[in-house]
């Protein structure tokens, strides 16, 4: 079978040349193991932030080893006595067409409750990223004004259908026409913008009448720098993402406009999803509760076939994904 290891560490933007393709051989199972074949993988924006050698809230993926991430699969063998055939289950695993893993690293799915794809998205740890860091620091309040960018991807399309059920005004910015549509007709933004059009600072003025209440930001740079001049008093920036830097060979310096937080009092806060492991389960009920009540909706960008899974990586800094980008491997 085949395995995606990481054969350089890219300066910029990632190419095919930083992927390698490894034949590797299924080994025979350790008590407690099981034999996985991957159905569905999650490609994710944080990864880019593995691949450089530097210290951070994870560790850097090695050179020549396996790149590692969110993966769905299915049982084809278990010495483990809790796992049969034909289970489904998720967990940390290798970009690879198969996995062996001791049985305790990995969680059952039940295909019964939700599409099974869901555990890598909105019932995943992107929409826990969303529920977390908007209810815990956005704290929105019902007639606030929230702002989402990113906000038709995997992240920013959950906080803002959770900001709605809160009672805010919630207000869109992404990258395409098609997005924009998407945010107002599908999902009920209430008003969405495209960062790319010359007249976005213009036209995200008249998207927000009333200031800024909240911000949860997935990209950072210069988008955030036209929303966070126009917070209100007592406003509260969720930082969650910078996507438009990934990239950058040299870090990005900044916050450029602090005196902002000083006359509105405002406050800005950092987060990893694992800050809230301890209340996963509280969110992930929640989440499939409105999922099922249909208060929340999702898409998913399915990217099929193992060997285009680095294309499926870079399509995330194009923008060429709606809603959770996921790579289809192999049938269940
Ligand atoms: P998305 O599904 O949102 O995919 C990435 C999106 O980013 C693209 O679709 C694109 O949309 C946008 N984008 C790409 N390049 C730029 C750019 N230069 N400027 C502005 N937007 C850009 O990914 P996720 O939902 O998985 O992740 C969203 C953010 O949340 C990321 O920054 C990620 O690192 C962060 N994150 C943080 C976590 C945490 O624990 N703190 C956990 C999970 C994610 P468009 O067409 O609109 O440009």
């Amino acid at each position: 079978y085949k395995e995606i290891h990481l054969a350089n560490r890219p300066e910029g933007t990632p190419t095919n040349e930083d992927f390698a393709f490894i034949e590797k051989e299924i080994p025979s199972l350790a008590d407690g193991e099981l034999l996985l074949k991957t159905l569905y993988l999650s490609v994710d924006p944080y990864m880019r932030g593995r691949m450089r050698d530097v210290k951070s809230y994870v560790e850097p993926f090695k050179l020549n080893e396996a790149i590692a991430g969110g993966v769905l699969a299915e049982v084809v063998d278990s010495k483990s006595e809790g796992f049969k055939q034909g289970d489904i289950v998720t967990g940390r695993l290798n970009w690879a067409e198969y996995n062996v893993a001791n049985a305790q690293t990995v969680q059952k799915v039940d295909p019964a409750s939700a599409p099974i794809t869901t555990r890598l998205g909105i019932l995943g740890m992107t929409g826990l990223t969303a529920y977390f860091g908007l209810l815990d620091i956005g704290k929105p309040q019902e007639g606030e004004t929230v702002v989402v960018s990113g906000a038709a991807g995997a992240v920013g399309s959950v906080v803002g259908q959770i900001a709605k059920l809160k009672g805010a005004r919630v207000v869109g910015i992404a990258g395409s026409q098609d997005k924009i549509d998407y945010l107002i007709n599908e999902l009920g933004f209430d008003a969405a913008v495209n960062y790319k059009d010359n007249n976005f600072k213009e036209d995200f003025k008249k998207a927000i009448p009333d200031g800024v209440d909240v911000y949860f930001d997935n990209v950072g740079g210069v988008v955030s720098d036209t929303v966070i001049f126009e917070i209100n008093r007592n406003a509260r920036i969720v930082v969650c993402g910078t996507i438009s830097s990934y990239n950058n060979p040299e870090a990005d310096t900044g916050p450029r406009i602090q005196w902002k937080f000083i006359t509105t009092s405002s406050m800005m806060k950092g987060f990893t999803i694992g800050d809230y492991a301890q209340e996963f389960k509280t969110g992930a009920q929640d989440l499939a509760k409105w999922l099922q009540e249909g208060k929340l909706k999702y898409e998913e960008t399915i990217t099929e076939g193992f060997e285009r899974t680095p294309e499926a990586f870079l399509d995330l800094f194009e923008g060429n994904n709606l809603g959770k980008q996921l790579v289809k491997v192999a049938k269940p």
